[in-house]
């Protein structure tokens, strides 16, 4: 499942951080996911309690926040937001869009204790 590799993913960033800073708990992780990286978030959530189990992550809250998707409209000459992939300009409307992000996710910020 996508959802669970990425959960991996994330468990082994936090126990790099914890290695760098010493923690030895952490109570949030932030992390930002692209809007039109298929993500969903309550799978992820699912599978992070799941995957965090009995490591350093256990019993951390998973907050997340979406990123807009962007794309760079050639009609227009700049970036715009958009909600999904293919979707026309919001600006002039035309299809001349090229997706630039809205696909990645990283870790934002870990409130540790
Ligand atoms: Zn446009």
């Amino acid at each position: 499942m996508h959802e669970m590799a990425l959960c991996e993913g994330i468990v082994g960033i936090v126990e790099e951080e914890a290695c760098k800073r010493a923690f030895t708990k952490v109570n949030v992780v932030c992390l930002e996911i692209g809007a039109l990286s298929h993500v969903a978030p309550e799978a992820l959530k699912f599978c992070f309690e799941a995957v965090a189990a009995r490591t350093i992550a256990q019993g951390a809250r998973l907050e997340i926040v979406e990123t807009p998707g962007t794309a760079w409209c050639m009609a227009c000459s700049k970036t715009v937001e958009i909600g999904q992939r293919y979707e026309p300009c919001p600006s002039c409307g035309g299809y001349q869009v090229q997706m630039t992000g809205g696909e990645e996710m990283r870790v934002r910020e870990l409130e540790v204790d």
